[in-house]
Parts: C-alpha cells; sequence; structure tokens
C-alpha cells in the first residue's frame, strides 16, 4: 500500500514508519517537526535501508493537505501529528482543539474528496476516563480531565459520524496504551523537548544525572503497591499495531485497544529499570499529581482476535531499550 503518515517524524510515528517499510509498504511522511527533529528522517532510512518521500507542512492548513494528496495517490493514512502533552493542554486549550481536531477534519475531508479510503487514528486510553480496569472496547466513553483527551474522543467521534456517512470510507481507532522503550538500534526514540511529563523519559534522564530525582506521584492509591499502574507497551510491538491495523481494516468504525493487558505499578517499573540497566535511579514518594488515576491497562483481546496482534516485547525489553536510546543521545 501507499501510505500517508502524517506526524511520521515524532515518536510512535517515526517506529511506525520502520515497522510499515519493513512489511513492503510505501509511505509518505508529513511533519512540521513542532516536536521532532528532521534528523529523524534518516534515522528512519538507516534503520529500514528504504527512502520515503517527505513534506514539511502542518497539517491543520488546508492548502498544503490538499497539494499532497494532489500529488500523490494514497491507499491510506495513519494520523499521529497532534500534541501530546496533557498539562500543557489545560494552559493552552484553544492550540490543542485547533491543532487536534482541525487537522483530523482537514485530512477526513481531503480523505473523501482524494477517495483516500483507510484512515487510522491516534487515539489514546484517556478517552475511558475513571472506567472500571481493564478498559473495553465497548464500554462508554466518560469525560476526561483535560483538553488533550476531549481533543480525542472528538476526532473520534468526526471519524466515526463520517465513516457512517460514507460506507466506502473506513476508520481504525487506535487507543494506545503507555507507550515506552525504543528501536534497539538506539537510532530513535522518545526525545521530548525540556523536562519531561511522563515516567520513562524521566526515569532516562535522572539516570544519565541530568536530572536529580524522580518524584513518585502518590503511594496510596488502591494498588498492590500504593502507586498508579499503567500499562506499558514497547512503542515496537504498537508500531507493528499499526501494520496490523491498516492490513485488516474492516469496512466501517473499528475500535481498538493497543495495549499489553497488564498493569505494572510506578514503582516496579523503576525498580525493573534498576535492576536491568545496573544503574541508579534516585527518587522520593510525592503527593498525587492532579487528574492521574490509580490505574489504567487494557483488555486487549479484541486486537488479537480480529487483527491477529499481540504484544510480545517485556518490561525488561522495554527498560533495556529506553536506556539504551538515552544513553546514545543525550
Ligand atoms: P510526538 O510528539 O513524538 O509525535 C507527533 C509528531 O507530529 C511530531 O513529529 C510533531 O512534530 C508532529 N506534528 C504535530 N502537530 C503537527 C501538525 N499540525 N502538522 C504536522 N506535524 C505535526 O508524539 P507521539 O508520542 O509519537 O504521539 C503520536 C500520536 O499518538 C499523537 O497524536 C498522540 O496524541 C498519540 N498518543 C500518544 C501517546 C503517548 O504516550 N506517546 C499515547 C496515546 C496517544
Ligand atoms: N509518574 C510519576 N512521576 C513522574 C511521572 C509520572 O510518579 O515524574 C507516574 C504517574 O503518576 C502515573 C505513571 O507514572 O501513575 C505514568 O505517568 P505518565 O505521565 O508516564 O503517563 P500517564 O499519566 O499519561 O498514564
Amino acid at each position: 500500500m501507499n501510505i500517508l503518515v502524517t506526524g511520521g517524524a515524532g515518536y510512535i510515528g517515526s517506529h511506525t514508519c520502520v515497522s510499515l517499510m519493513e512489511a513492503g509498504h510505501n509511505i509518505t511522511i508529513v511533519d512540521n517537526f513542532i516536536n521532532s527533529k528532521k534528523e529523524v528522517l534518516d534515522r528512519i532510512k538507516e534503520i529500514s535501508g528504504k527512502d520515503f518521500k517527505f513534506y514539511k507542512a502542518d497539517v491543520t492548513n488546508e492548502v498544503s493537505v490538499e497539494k499532497i494528496f494532489a500529488e500523490n495517490s494514497f491507499d491510506g493514512l495513519i494520523h499521529f501529528a497532534g500534541l501530546k502533552a496533557v498539562g500543557e493542554s489545560v494552559e493552552k486549550p484553544l492550540e490543542y482543539y485547533y491543532n487536534n481536531v482541525v487537522s483530523t477534519l482537514i485530512l477526513a475531508k481531503a480523505c473523501l474528496k482524494y477517495k483516500v479510503n483507510k484512515f487510522v487514528f491516534s487515539s489514546s486510553a484517556t478517552v475511558y476516563g475513571e472506567n472500571q480496569v481493564p478498559f473495553t472496547e465497548t464500554m462508554e466513553l466518560l469525560p476526561t480531565t483535560n483538553p488533550y483527551g476531549e481533543t480525542k474522543a472528538i476526532s473520534e467521534r468526526i471519524l466515526t459520524d463520517t465513516a457512517k456517512a460514507n460506507p466506502d470510507f473506513s476508520v481504525s481507532l487506535l487507543r494506545y496504551f503507555n507507550p515506552i522503550g525504543a528501536h534497539e538500534s538506539g537510532l530513535i526514540g522518545e526525545d521530548p523537548n525540556g523536562i519531561p511529563n511522563n515516567l520513562m523519559p524521566f526515569v532516562s534522564k535522572v539516570a544519565t544525572g541530568q536530572l536529580e530525582k524522580l518524584s513518585v506521584f502518590g503511594n496510596d492509591y488502591d494498588t498492590p503497591d500504593g502507586t498508579g499502574v499503567r500499562d506499558y507497551i514497547h512503542v515496537v510491538d504498537l508500531a507493528e499495531g499499526h501494520v496490523a491495523a491498516i492490513e485488516n481494516l474492516d469496512t466501517g468504525v473499528n475500535v481498538f485497544n493497543l495495549g499489553t493487558g497488564k498493569g505494572t505499578s510506578v514503582l516496579e517499573l523503576v525498580n525493573a529499570f534498576i535492576k536491568i540497566n545496573d544503574i541508579d535511579v534516585p527518587y522520593e514518594i510525592k503527593g498525587r499529581r492532579p487528574g492521574d488515576i490509580a490505574s489504567c491497562y487494557a483488555d486487549a483481546s479484541k486486537a488479537e482476535q480480529e487483527l491477529g496482534w499481540k504484544t510480545k516485547k517485556t518490561i525488561e525489553d522495554m527498560v533495556r531499550d529506553s536506556w539504551n536510546f538515552e544513553r546514545k543521545n543525550y
């Protein structure tokens, strides 16, 4: 297939581009580098040994998007481009709604015009809000606690309504759990600007000494050790989930959790990092972070049954590969 990848220079997008090309697909990337670096494109080429077309453009710009669709003939699209910092979305809601929702509208419109009938969307487990774990795809979505989560829920609705109104147009809404890890080459990985918000990149920067110590946000949750539980998924497994999703895209609206189905606590993850990498990570217990829930993990059975995809990598693989990327690139 010829696949347009928006946000392909980003963390999940870059790994997915590698997996798509390994599976024999041709890709075109569009990215404006608002949260990535152009060197990533060379690294994708180095890992895959393949070349691809690239557009530096903003996918909220309808003229630019129109040009990309007019110049190519795509079979499908994977839409990663978006802003993703939850805390920042509370401070800058308009930027988040504009970037994440307008991009979805413009790309869906272009797909209908140019008859690109496969649309795979990066959604998030955050749309489940405070439902009971494990989260299943049939659960009613509950309000999220931040604008970022709302942009994902709104984009899901836009794409669902568009698919219902246009029987030739199929969508796959992929609800990711917590991607961590990096490509085993250490050439691509998560490289956030400034001080990281997420646990794994923060831990990696404490391990290099760039940050002094980790704050563990709360040890009084109703979880086995009191710290927050999440479903961490290796980014390479997640990337392969996209290949399975676009290759097996059924007509209509398809919703899949992409997770492992297994919860891991903050302390379990930190201790695995310390043990596997044989490096110290000083931490202290602090108060809960506002907006956090106790536990978030997937019922991952639907993707296995319908896409034939399941995760292969372990927590040990994740912490080893995260550290390998960090120490090679900081
Ligand atoms: P990322 O920031 O590393 O990648 C996003 C890419 O999109 C970046 O390269 C950025 O420059 C680009 N981009 C952003 N807005 C753009 C625009 N208007 N036009 C063109 N390019 C633009 O993020 P990621 O972690 O790879 O996440 C990819 C997608 O998955 C996002 O939509 C995110 O919301 C979603 N998601 C991420 C996580 C996570 O924990 N990383 C979890 C659930 C969902
Ligand atoms: N967390 C933490 N310290 C940090 C960052 C995160 O204790 O510096 C905890 C957080 O409270 C949550 C888990 O780690 O329980 C995962 O947080 P992250 O921000 O990585 O993902 P999300 O909150 O989006 O699931």
